[in-house]
């Protein structure tokens, strides 16, 4: 049985200095292929939906494909709702078998974030051993449906994190940084290092209590990506490449193929190279054989 929350895993991997790849899936295939490698790798492992995909599927039937995914997998899993806008939509999958809710109210006044983030712990912590995220500036791109534009985007206040964090109760916490979702559209994008070291400082320094996440985390360079993990990132979140991955790898399958009708087959090619993708990123954030 490896159905856990985040919280737990993320405190081990902060104290151990590596990171759990966080990966965002939006079918079956992804997930399966998700969870193998991980199983490959024995690393600790977060599979991820948006708001999106957990509509479109409906939480239950992602709650449902999860429990038996990870009941049997030798692995930690942990199932995440990602960038949820909607305090009702995160209870609802919080009641479907979710055991990670990101409440992202970071579009909205620093009061009102923290009121709706503070409603969706009390629900979740009520109800069980839920944990929950919480994000404070935002980070630029598009994710789902939420939308930032790269001028609008707002790095995080240290002080403020560390208000936020007490004030919430959250488990886990998403400081803008700099990061973007999608694809980076400068080659070195600016990333404030010496912010998430005051952040982790201000708020985990004393003792370790809630860990960090890197978002957008695709387009990062391998030693940016360590150096996030070093300076206390624990969950690190990868979208972008598995939706490329998804789509480059079917239409190049079926293009090589144009006579072939077997879908099984386009499946197969997709699951072996989204494997190859999660193995890079889970060797890389070091978390291979931390399971
Ligand atoms: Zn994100």
């Amino acid at each position: 049985m490896a159905i856990v929350n985040a919280k737990e895993m993320l405190l081990k991997a902060t104290s151990e200095k590596y990171a759990v790849g966080a990966f965002n899936c939006t079918n079956l295939i992804q997930m399966g292929a998700v969870v193998e490698a991980a199983v490959e790798l024995k690393a600790p492992l977060i599979v991820q939906a948006s708001v999106a995909p957990s509509q479109f599927l409906t939480p239950q039937v992602i709650g449902a494909i999860y429990k038996t995914l990870a009941k049997a997998a030798p692995i930690p899993i942990c199932l995440h709702l990602d960038h949820c806008s909607d305090v009702e939509f995160c209870k609802v999958c919080a009641d479907s078998g979710y055991t990670n809710i990101m409440i992202d109210a970071s579009k909205q006044e620093f009061s009102e974030n923290i009121r709706q983030t503070k409603a969706v712990v009390d629900y979740c912590h009520g109800i069980g051993t839920i944990s929950v995220e919480g994000e404070l500036g935002t980070v630029s791109g598009v994710e789902d449906q939420v939308r930032v534009a790269e001028d609008e985007a707002q790095l995080c206040d240290p002080e403020q994190a560390l208000a936020f964090v007490d004030q919430t109760g959250i488990d886990i916490f998403a400081p803008a940084i700099g990061t973007a979702h999608g694809v980076y559209k400068t080659k070195d994008p600016k990333l404030d290092f010496d912010r998430l070291e005051e952040i982790a400082a201000l708020i985990n320094g004393q003792q370790l209590r809630v860990p960090l996440v890197i978002h957008g985390g695709t387009g990062l360079k391998p030693d940016v990506a360590k150096r996030l993990v070093s300076l206390g990132g624990s969950k690190y979140n990868v979208s972008t490449d598995l939706k490329h991955t998804l789509i480059d790898t079917t239409y190049s399958y079926i293009s090589d193929h144009r006579e072939e009708y077997n879908p099984g087959k386009v499946d197969a090619a997709v699951k072996e190279d989204i494997k190859d993708r999660i193995k890079y990123w889970i060797e890389l954030l070091g978390s291979a054989g931390k399971a």
